[in-house]
C-alpha cells in the first residue's frame, strides 16, 4: 500500500472527525474543559474557604446560672465547632495575666474577684470567621445595653450587667492566637493560626 493511497483513503475519516468537532456536544465538552483548568489552575477562581479559631470563655456567671447548655446549642447552631475545650477555675494571678491590658483600669480588682468567683469554660471555637461573628453572637459589653440594642444576643440573654456579662470572645486575630495559648499549650503555633484550605 502506497503513502499517496493511505493519505488519499484517510480523508473521508478526518472530514469526519472535524464534523464531529463541530458537534454541539464537542464544543460543550470543550467549555467543560477549559473551566476545569481554570478551576484547578487559577488560584482566585478556586473557592477556598478560610477557617479561623477564636477564644471563647463562659464566664462563672455563665456557668453558675445553668446557662452553658443554651450558650453551647447557640454557639453549635451558628456554625461553630467546638475544636477544644474545658473547665477551669482561675486563680488570681492567672486573670491578672490574661486581663493585663487592663490593669490600670479602675474595675481591674473587682473583674479579678468576679473572674475567680467560680469555674469557667473556656473553648476554642472555630469556623471561617469564626472571631467577629463570635463577638457579634456574644453582644456588646454591657448586657444591660445589649438587651436593648441586641436582644438576641448571649450577653443580652445571660448577662447582668458592663461586668457580670457571662462570656469572653478574642477581639482580633493576635488575641485569638494569644488566648488560645495561654488556656491551651499543648496546641502549636501552626495549629493555633492555621487557615485552613478546604
Ligand atoms: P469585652 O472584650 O467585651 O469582654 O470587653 P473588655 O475587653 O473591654 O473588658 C474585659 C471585661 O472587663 C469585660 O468583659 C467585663 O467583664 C469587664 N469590664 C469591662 N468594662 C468594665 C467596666 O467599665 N466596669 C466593670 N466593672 N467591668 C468592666
Amino acid at each position: 500500500m502506497s503513502t499517496a493511497y493511505i493519505i488519499v483513503a484517510s480523508i473521508p475519516s478526518i472530514r469526519c472527525l472535524i464534523l464531529q468537532m463541530r458537534h454541539p456536544f464537542v464544543g460543550f465538552m470543550r467549555i467543560l474543559v477549559l473551566l476545569v483548568f481554570f478551576y484547578v489552575c487559577c488560584p482566585s477562581t478556586n473557592a477556598s474557604t478560610k477557617t479561623e479559631k477564636t477564644l471563647a470563655i463562659i464566664k462563672p456567671d455563665g456557668l453558675l446560672g445553668n446557662h452553658t447548655d443554651d450558650i453551647k446549642r447557640k454557639i453549635l447552631e451558628n456554625g461553630f465547632s467546638i475544636f477544644r475545650e474545658k473547665i477551669v477555675q482561675l486563680d488570681e494571678a492567672t486573670v491578672k495575666r490574661f486581663y493585663a491590658e487592663h490593669s490600670a483600669k479602675s474595675f481591674f480588682s473587682s473583674l479579678i474577684k468576679y473572674m475567680t468567683s467560680g469555674p469557667a469554660l473556656v473553648m476554642v471555637l472555630e469556623k471561617d470567621n469564626a472571631i467577629a461573628d463570635w463577638r457579634a453572637l456574644m453582644g456588646p459589653t454591657d448586657a444591660k445595653k445589649a438587651k436593648i440594642t441586641h436582644p438576641h444576643s448571649i450577653r443580652a440573654k445571660c448577662g447582668l450587667d458592663t461586668e457580670k456579662n457571662c462570656v469572653h470572645g478574642s477581639d482580633s486575630t493576635k488575641s485569638a492566637q494569644r488566648e488560645i495559648f495561654f488556656f491551651f499549650k499543648e496546641l502549636s503555633a501552626d495549629v493555633i493560626a492555621d487557615h485552613d484550605e478546604l
